[in-house]
């Protein structure tokens, strides 16, 4: 980075002609879905991803803006079709929106459907016109409680008012807004109803997301684990739920709500296993390529990047990596063991 700006190198400095050998790993999977966390830093606290005192990583060891953007483009090339920016919280690191403005660029040229972020609403007053002008068009929003004062409970730092207004300039930028709420035992599980009735009259998908056991938090991960499938019997009580076969790219799995008109979405790596179909992989903010959200072996990417100006290097550590995709994930939330079952925070490999 110099001014803010980033420059890209056109396809003859960096070596970057395409690659065309698709990513297909081990059981025959397709990687076509990228997740990228630009940052592990965050202006929220929410209990379940983070402690109160985390260390964040020295700026020094992350990706430049300029890197983050050739390696998105090298997996474009190698048939990334949806890619997704996260965090930490995205929108907090310096300059990126020029990282976003410069991915659009393969918006326009048809090499990559969807680009898209997941932000914690925060700071999406001051940016949701500019990411609508750089191709963006779907959003994912967290908020997991529309009690201003839980919400504070929840994020410890966040202030929903905020994150409301965010929303709102989204909507009014041209951006759909799809809500995501993480289920957590005795402190929202009694709001999912009222969660769905709003997100649903306000034109907004609702995703519910099981806790998952990634790093150390204060407290006890078993004290917040709420099964969806508790959930789901629950809200069939109150709502007619049917099964439809809509699909995002994503592992949610979606039901209309006959009552509201609206999809609800549930993401429930715990209670079953959706690794079957899984078509991603996750780039941390330093450049490590993790083939499992829910396993601990990576691929160092950022050694191969900077190894040399062009991509040969590069892409065949990807491949190297695709090839050790592992068919699922091991998550258990053990009561006798209190350690994580990964150790590395949701913040790091992003949601
Ligand atoms: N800061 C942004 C946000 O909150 O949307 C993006 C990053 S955040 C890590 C992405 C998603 O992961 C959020 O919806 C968050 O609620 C979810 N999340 C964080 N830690 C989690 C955990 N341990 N289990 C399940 N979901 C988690
Ligand atoms: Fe930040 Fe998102 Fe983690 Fe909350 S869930 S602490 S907003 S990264």
């Amino acid at each position: 980075m110099t001014d803010g700006k980033i420059v890209v190198p056109n396809s003859t400095d960096t070596g970057s002609a395409p690659s065309t050998a698709s990513m297909i790993d081990p059981y025959g999977r397709m990687v076509s879905y990228l997740r990228v966390s630009v940052t592990d830093r965050c202006d929220f606290r929410c209990v379940y991803c983070m402690a109160e005192d985390m260390t964040f990583l020295p700026k020094r060891e992350l990706l430049t803006l300029e890197e983050l953007d050739r390696l998105c483009t090298a997996f474009i090339d190698k048939g990334v079709r949806k890619l997704r920016l996260t965090g930490g919280e995205p929108l907090v690191r310096k300059n990126i929106m020029s990282l976003i403005r410069s991915l659009g660029r393969h918006l326009e040229t048809g090499a990559l459907e969807e680009l898209t972020i997941t932000t914690n609403g925060s700071q999406l007053s001051r940016f949701a016109n500019e990411l609508y002008e750089c191709g963006v068009r779907r959003i994912n929003v967290s908020i997991d409680t529309l009690d201003a004062e839980k919400f504070k409970t929840v994020t410890r730092w966040g202030d929903l008012g905020k994150v409301m207004d965010g929303i709102r300039a989204a909507k009014e930028a041209g951006l759909q807004v799809k809500i995501n709420m993480v289920a957590l035992k005795d402190v929202n599980e009694h709001e999912i109803s009222t969660m769905l009735e709003w997100c649903h009259q306000h034109g907004h998908d609702l995703t519910l997301i099981e806790t998952m056991p990634l790093g150390e938090i204060e407290g006890d991960r078993t004290d917040q684990y709420l099964p969806l499938s508790t959930v789901r019997t629950r809200l069939s009580e109150q709502f007619t739920l049917t099964n439809i076969p809509y699909k995002t790219g994503g592992p949610a799995r979606y039901y209309a709500v006959e009552e509201t008109g609206g999809r609800l979405g549930f993401i429930t790596p715990m209670t079953h296993n959706f690794c079957e179909t899984c078509n991603r992989v996750r780039v941390t903010c330093t450049g490590q390529l993790y083939m499992c959200l829910g396993q601990d072996d990576m691929a160092d990417l950022r050694a191969p990047l900077r190894a040399s100006e062009g991509n040969e290097i590069l892409n065949k550590a990807i491949d190297e990596a695709i090839g050790r995709k592992p068919k699922g994930h091991d998550f258990i939330i053990d009561r006798n063991s209190k350690q994580p079952a990964v150790s590395r925070h949701m913040s790091v490999t992003g949601g």
